[in-house]
């Protein structure tokens, strides 16, 4: 078997989503070798429901690249099977009457500053007798209606990892890892041996911390609640407001999130005490739904904007850095593989602003060691 020439360390939604896309461009699925201490999904793409959609936060004015982004994603899940991702429409509710009058001034701002933004045409107001319609007996005066998907990212990531097997690239989880710098590109010594590689991508998620400590990056713990049958099953809608309630390609649905930073999780408990604090005044029957799970991970944040980073590292020829996909992995994370898989073949890439490692300071990208 050739030795490879391309090595990605992590499997999680990043890290497979460029191989994915490297292969579908025609890179030798023999030249890859994808590297995780644990295995595909241990990380914060173990989660196993998500929703995506182009407006996340409190606004209604899309932030630059989110609406090109989201289009990239709805069209990247059509080539996988439908049990793993549903269509669907969010409704973002506001908190209270100030909340809601801001929303509608942002979407009026962004729809006179964009007036042919193709998003901001499906962008809906939905008055409390529509509501109705769509959810009876939901506490909500107004809704904007917005559109959006929902993945079992859990099983798309065995999915993705079982495709990509089938392809022949090499997949290693070693207990030990050392990466060291040749004239040629990257040694990666491991229990097993020791393998150079020409280009290095680091899709680690939180670990980017460690090997890139000067890195302003915040580690936010939360957690999810699955749920089944519900009173509201027959329900197609999703709601996001201070919580998200999502229908998932299976029937069941996903609560949350919560978001904190600290030290070590919090407990089951608290996190259903949260979820339904947040969302069981606005549902009808919230006590009917059965829980399947409680489901805890970790989102890479980086400060302070909040945006991924994706592309060169600055300083160092052929290491790449994919990572910082925070709650909007499934936004970000399809379209800026789709891109580095194209920079990686040597074609020249316009990367969103937003994402460029650049824009940190350059003291960010001061390497101390790649390993575990
Ligand atoms: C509670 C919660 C709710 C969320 N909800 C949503 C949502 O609704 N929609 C959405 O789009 N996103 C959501 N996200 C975010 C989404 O899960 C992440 O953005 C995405 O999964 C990150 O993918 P990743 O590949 O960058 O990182 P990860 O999935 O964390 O993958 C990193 C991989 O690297 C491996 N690794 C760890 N240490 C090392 C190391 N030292 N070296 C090499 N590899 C290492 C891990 O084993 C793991 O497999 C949520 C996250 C959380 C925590």
């Amino acid at each position: 078997m050739p030795s490879p020439s391309l090595a990605i360390l992590g499997a999680g939604l990043a890290g497979l989503s460029l191989a994915e896309a490297l292969i579908h461009q025609g890179f030798p699925a023999t030249d890859l070798l994808i590297v995780d201490p644990i295995r595909p999904g241990a990380g914060a793409s173990g989660i196993p429901g998500a929703l995506v959609h182009p407006l996340p936060g409190r606004s209604l004015r899309p932030k630059p690249g989110y609406g090109e982004a989201f289009a990239f994603t709805c069209t990247w899940l059509q080539q996988w099977p439908q049990h793993l991702w549903r269509t669907t429409q969010v409704l973002r509710l506001a908190p209270n009457p100030e909340g809601r009058e801001r929303m509608a001034q942002s979407l009026a701002q962004a729809r006179s500053e964009s007036p042919d933004h193709p998003l901001l045409a499906q962008v809906q107001t939905l008055d409390a007798a529509t509501l109705q319609v769509l959810w009876p007996g939901l506490t909500a005066e107004q809704a904007f209606a917005v559109p959006a998907r929902t993945v079992h990212l859990k099983a798309l990531i065995t999915h993705l990892s079982t495709h990509l097997k089938q392809q022949d690239h090499t997949f290693i989880t070693p207990e030990h890892l050392a990466v060291n710098t040749t004239p040629g590109g990257w040694a990666l010594t491991t229990p097993q041996g020791r393998e150079t590689v020409a280009q290095l991508v680091l899709t680690p998620g939180i670990a980017l911390n460690t090997w890139f400590p000067q890195l302003r990056l915040s580690q936010v713990h939360g957690e999810v609640q699955i749920l089944h049958q519900p009173a509201w099953n027959g329900v197609e809608v999703a709601l996001s407001g201070s919580g998200h309630l999502a229908p998932l390609p299976d029937g069941s649905w996903v609560a949350g999130a919560t978001f904190y930073r600290a030290e070590q999780p919090g407990s089951a408990a608290e996190a259903r005490t949260w979820i339904g604090h947040r969302l069981g005044h606005l549902v009808p029957h919230w006590e009917s739904a059965q829980e399947q799970q409680i489901w805890h991970g970790q989102r890479t944040v980086i400060v302070p904007d909040r945006e991924p980073v994706a592309g060169a590292v600055p300083g160092y020829p052929h290491l790449w850095v994919l990572s910082g996909l925070a709650a909007r992995g499934l936004l970000w994370g399809p379209l800026l593989a789709h891109h580095m898989a194209h920079s990686l073949m040597g074609e020249t890439v316009v990367w969103p602003a937003a994402v460029r490692p650049e824009r940190l300071p350059p003291q960010s990208w001061e390497l101390a060691s790649i390993g575990w």
